[in-house]
């Protein structure tokens, strides 16, 4: 792909909530020197500092549906023209509706760009259930699992001991509601990147270094020709 070649390659990382996307994406980005665009990151930012979209957005991050198609397109939009042109890019939790996705094309395409490689995350509910419910993270971001990767004391952070917090969003009921909206919203796009021939699919249940094995193997693998701006 393009960013094989230095130039910037645009990966979408899809999945169920709780595949974890958040954790591999991260990492990709940092591994690969791309940008990771994570849209929950950027609502939750917003959120914390009080403006307008933040307020707005919370009403449905709150009880697990998808905040408004426009809104989530105008912050990612916003959010790549303010980098670097070329700079190669993780998408995680975007796009996450047809609409999305449609409109990150329009948008990439308006730079001369196009989405290289849709890495699936797969991974059984009842994994997906226990990961999200199961997670805790301390004020300074650092993420444990009650069930996977407890701290020594319970709800506390080993480093800090500050109380661990958790997400409102990650609490059985909403988790119910993410589930089923990933399934009604989200599902379709395995078919408009499958038939794009840009779908791979990634064994998202192992453990983290397993996962991010198969996901680097997935991004390496050549998908469409190379378009690298230089
Ligand atoms: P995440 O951290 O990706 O699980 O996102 C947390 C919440 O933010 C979701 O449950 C949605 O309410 C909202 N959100 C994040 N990304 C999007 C998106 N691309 N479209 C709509 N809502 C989103």
């Amino acid at each position: 792909m393009s960013g094989a070649n230095g130039g910037g390659g645009v990966v979408v990382l899809l999945g169920s909530p709780g595949v974890g996307k958040g954790t591999q994406g991260v990492r990709l980005g940092r591994d690969l020197g791309w940008a990771h665009v994570s849209t929950g990151d950027l609502l939750r930012a917003a959120l914390t500092a009080g403006t307008p979209l933040g307020l707005e957005a919370r009403k449905y991050m709150d009880v697990g549906e998808l905040v408004p198609d426009d809104v989530i397109v105008d912050l990612v939009r916003e959010h790549l023209a303010a980098m670097s042109a070329d700079r190669g890019v993780v998408f995680d939790g975007f796009p996450r509706t047809v609409p999305q996705a449609e409109a990150l094309d329009d948008v990439l395409a308006g730079a001369g760009r196009e989405v290289d490689r849709v890495c699936l995350l797969e991974a059984p509910e009842e994994v997906l259930v226990k990961r999200i419910s199961g997670r805790r993270s301390s004020p300074g971001g650092r993420v444990y699992n009650i069930y996977f990767d407890p701290p020594r004391k319970d709800g506390f952070c080993d480093e800090t001991d500050e109380p661990l917090i958790h997400r409102a969003d990650d609490h059985p009921d909403t988790v119910r509601t993410r589930l089923a909206v990933y399934q009604e919203a989200t599902a379709p796009l395995i078919g408009y990147y499958g038939a794009k021939e840009l779908l791979a699919r990634v064994d998202g249940e192992g453990d983290i270094e397993q996962v991010y094995a198969s996901l680097r193997a997935a991004v390496g693998e050549p998908a469409t020709p190379s378009r690298a701006s230089g």
